[in-house]
């Protein structure tokens, strides 16, 4: 296994720091707005107001019929693992994910296969899984929209339907992304979102799952009650994975923002990409999408060129960070780790720059000049 290069970084004044990315904050009175209802009412979690009144605003801004908010995006793939019964069973994912996407599956006593990814868009390659699926001893199939960019939905459809196996998405960076002017929510069987605070529309901790069949909907609601079914009755164990009042309230004070917010980010996508156009390889689809602005990730021609970039910044105070780095499946514990060439070069190579609520346009000249400075 190829050790992992240290970068002896120079201490800059943390105050002074520009940071990888930061919690948009909407303001106290809109958010003491919401929370008042919850007091007035008395009424903290469990169901509440303003959980339904979330619920259904996001049902109507992304368009889909059956939405479950839950405690964190973490539970959210846990549920959907669960619901798709794949403890024991053979399942297809991705390398190039946050490490949540396959350790939820180990957790759930999943076996996981990692399949390479595709060298334009990071995404799993339907292509080099189609093989793989003659041998039928595979449950289900879990791509990732990476960095919000989906991937080849209608391949991965078409080999759900093809070979009868369930198709679950890891959404926790892509619930505003299209493929083909429709959501990508209209695609897979089940789609698993975060709203950590870290992510462009958030509610402090929590997720949501999006379902596209009734059944598995209706047993997620009781599975995150703790299996309690509408009588009263357990009806299988269950888990607490219920999103509070106060959390539905931040995502309702977001949800009002999330125009101006998406737009204001797009700006400083914009001008990363204008600057960088001649110097970096972007993450690039083949098909018809639409990626919202989550982070800003560029890749370069090697690691020696990350690393010295990554100091550069650090020392002008500008946190940049290797996504998605140590590599996934270092941690996942393998007697003989699979062969994932295109993965293993690129996880190498991609760096984030800062992305956030109102960066100054100055930071992302400055920012852009050390990348070209140390190409
Ligand atoms: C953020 C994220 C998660 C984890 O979501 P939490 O809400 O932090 O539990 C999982 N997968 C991906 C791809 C993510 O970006």
């Amino acid at each position: 296994m190829q050790q992992s290069k240290v970068v002896q970084l120079p201490l800059t004044p943390p105050e002074h720091k520009v940071l990888v990315t930061q919690p948009y904050v909407p303001s106290l009175d809109k958010y003491m707005h919401y929370v008042e209802k919850a007091f007035d009412a008395k009424w903290l979690t469990n169901d509440g107001p303003l959980l339904k009144e979330l619920t259904d605003r996001l049902k109507d801004y992304l368009g889909v019929k059956y939405l479950l908010l839950v405690s964190n995006g973490t539970a959210a793939l846990q549920l959907a693992y669960k619901i798709k019964n794949l403890s024991g069973k053979n399942v297809i994912s991705t390398p190039f994910t946050f490490p949540a996407t396959t350790t939820a599956l180990e957790w759930q006593n999943a076996n996981v296969i990692l399949s390479d990814i595709d060298r334009n868009s990071w995404n799993l390659d339907p292509h080099a899984i189609e093989q793989r699926l003659t041998k039928s001893d595979i449950s289900a199939i879990v791509p990732v929209n990476i960095f919000g960019m989906p991937c080849d939905m209608e391949a991965f459809d078409k080999l759900g339907k093809a070979h009868n196996i369930p198709i679950i998405y890891d959404s926790a960076q892509s619930m505003l992304a299209k493929y083909n002017g429709k959501s990508v929510l209209q695609y897979g069987d089940i789609h698993c979102m975060s709203f950590h605070a870290t992510k462009l529309f958030h509610t402090v901790e929590g997720g949501a799952l999006t379902f596209n069949n009734k059944e598995d909907y209706e047993r997620a609601q009781r599975l995150i009650n703790f299996g309690i079914g509408e009588n009263g009755v357990v009806e299988e164990p269950g888990i607490n994975a219920k999103m509070s009042e106060l959390h539905a309230a931040m995502g309702l004070c977001i949800l009002d923002d999330l125009p101006m917010l998406i737009e204001n980010r797009e700006e400083s996508v914009a001008l990363y990409s204008n600057k960088l156009a001649d110097v970096i390889t972007f993450q690039k689809s083949k098909n018809d999408i639409y990626t919202p602005p989550m982070y800003m990730p560029i890749k370069f021609e090697s690691e020696d060129a990350l690393l010295s970039t990554l100091t550069q910044l650090d020392q002008h105070g500008y946190t940049s960070r290797r996504y998605f780095y140590p590599k996934n499946h270092e941690f996942l514990q393998r007697k003989t780790p699979p062969l994932l060439p295109v993965s293993d070069t690129i996880s190498n190579k991609i760096l984030c720059l800062p992305l956030m609520h109102n960066l100054d346009k100055e930071h992302i000249y400055k920012i852009t000049n050390i990348v070209k400075r140390s190409m």
